[in-house]
């Protein structure tokens, strides 16, 4: 009896400072044994702190609709363990669905609508935002001593904690539920997975990433890329400088396959690679490179021998002005196929890396031979060329007949896509320790949309004007070569006006 005097002469806010303890206890709940403790502990608080005769908390079964015990001191076990009563026609229902705590100080022992009998009692609800989850209460069945509102006011602060610790159990395991689906999700996937974190660690790895790498299923979590995997490809992927949009690129594995790996930065996270195998995919490109060139190879020979037929009709008799017509005809249009040939054979064999000739190239002298050999086409379009080459222009290791190739390409197509009496400029100098080559007309441009594909195989941009004559292979071509000299093409271009195409190459100094 002195408990309930003592404690009432302790303040509101010093009890209440003693229950914080329960309260971390409370906001640190991951499990369902850690509720039982926590809920236990309150329990218990709110007996010790009331002096009451028994204690319990009451929770709603979401599946059933029933209300049942979760936490109980002084109640016998069996009691505990099989109580549960409806929400309809009880007390601690009513309390489920009004909110409204509940005192009972009656001098006779009452029976709590199918509960118990008691003769004292104080149910308070446990609310989460707004919402009553359950009933922490206290009681006395034999003594009948009464509990003061300031008693329920402690009862109710221990019912807030116990609250919050069921929420954050429920919360965690909802969580935790979520993220089991996720990695079972990820972990199924046949496309490749690694997520890596800010400092180039691991995060996570799935199983078909890890086949692909040969790695077993130790925890890698959080160890850095380079003591995780071996191959080159992939590291010298990720150990680009932090990339601020998606690219991706080709890592080819121990086994044979390709993979395609999609690199896309994450905020605040890092870095996600999905990798897909392309295996099959690259093996058909092959095939298709191959039957072309086997092809294009086949219809060479008779279409050389068309021509040189052709060329002979005139000189064995007398032909008519129709006959010669149709003569020019036949022989622009086995030109233009002869040409395509060719095309398709040169970008076979740069293709294939049989171009591996290597060599230090004088890159002024290769300009000015190239602008000769177009001498007459620009002549013929009074167009006029402007050279601004850097003294000194150091020298380029390759391959002179595919580089003149590159700078004819690109001076052709300036020519061909600018009006007549248009000035073509080419201009070449160093940066870095790099030759930069830059061609600009005045001409149609490029439809913005379509500058990254005017360097596919076949591919002629949307504003090309009827009759002029192209494959669509010439840039292919240029890009082939420069990309196995180690250099980079790009195009500036503003429709209408004109067009800059740049190349940057290294040099050898
Ligand atoms: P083509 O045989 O059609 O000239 P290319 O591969 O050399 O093929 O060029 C591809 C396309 O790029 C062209 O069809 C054209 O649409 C565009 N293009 C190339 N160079 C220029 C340029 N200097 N000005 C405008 N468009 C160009």
């Amino acid at each position: 009896m002195g408990m309930e005097k003592e404690l009432d002469t302790i303040s509101l806010e010093e009890q209440l400072a003693g229950f914080e303890a329960l309260g971390r206890i409370g906001r640190k709940v991951t499990s369902s044994l850690d509720l039982d403790h926590v809920l236990t502990a309150v329990v218990d608080a709110a007996v010790e702190l009331t002096g009451a005769e028994e204690g319990s908390i009451l929770l709603l079964d979401q599946a059933s609709g029933e209300i049942y015990m979760h936490a109980a001191r002084n109640f016998q076990e069996d009691f505990v363990r099989t109580f549960r009563i409806p929400i309809e026609d009880t007390l601690p229902g009513e309390i489920l669905r009004t909110g409204i705590p509940v005192l009972i100080n009656e001098e006779l022992p009452q029976k709590i609508k199918t509960a118990y009998f008691v003769q004292t009692l104080m149910y308070v609800p446990m609310i989460v935002q707004d919402q009553p989850i359950g009933v922490l209460g206290v009681d006395n069945r034999t003594n009948g001593k009464p509990f003061s509102t300031h008693q329920l006011r402690l009862v109710s602060a221990l019912a807030d904690f116990a609250a919050i610790a069921v929420e954050n159990a429920r919360l965690y395991a909802r969580v935790e539920a979520e993220q089991k689906k996720l990695t079972t999700l990820i972990s199924k996937v046949k496309d490749g997975i690694i997520v890596l974190d800010q400092d180039m660690r691991l995060l996570l790895i799935n199983q078909s990433a890890r086949q692909a790498f040969g790695l077993d299923d130790a925890d890698l979590t959080k160890k850095p890329i380079e003591d995780i995997f071996q191959n080159n490809e992939l590291l010298e992927l990720l150990s680009q400088d932090k990339p601020t949009t998606p690219f991706r690129s080709e890592v080819s594995l121990l086994d044979g396959r390709v993979l395609n790996a999609q690199i896309t930065p994450i905020p605040e996270i890092g870095l996600a690679v999905t990798l897909q195998d392309i295996t099959q995919l690259k093996e058909l490109d092959q095939m298709k490179n191959d039957f072309v060139s086997m092809v294009s190879h086949d219809l060479r020979s008779p279409l050389t021998a068309i021509l040189g037929y052709v060329a002979l009709i005139e000189r064995v008799g007398p032909v008519t002005d129709d006959q010669k017509r149709f003569i020019h005809l036949v022989d622009t249009s086995v030109q233009n196929v002869t040409t395509l040939i060719d095309e398709l054979l040169d970008l076979g064999r740069i293709e294939a890396g049989l171009d591996d000739r290597r060599e230090p190239v004088q890159f002024e002298a290769l300009i000015h031979h190239t602008v000769e050999s177009l001498g007459h086409r620009i002549e013929k379009k009074s167009q006029t060329i402007e050279l601004d080459i850097q003294p000194d222009l150091p020298q380029v290791f390759g391959n002179p007949i595919r580089l003149r190739q590159m700078l004819s390409n690109l001076l052709g197509n300036a020519i061909k896509y600018s009006p007549e009496g248009d000035q073509i400029k080419l201009s070449a100098g160093t940066e870095n320790g790099q030759v930069i080559l830059q061609i600009s007309d005045n001409g149609i441009g490029i439809p913005l949309a379509e500058v990254t594909d005017i360097f596919n195989k076949f591919y002629r941009a949307s504003n090309v004007p009827e009759g002029i004559p192209g494959t669509g292979l010439g840039l292919a071509i240029v890009k082939s070569i420069i990309e196995n000299h180690g250099g980079r093409i790009w195009v500036d271009s503003t429709p209408g006006q004109g067009a800059v195409f740049s190349v940057v190459l290294p040099d050898i100094g």
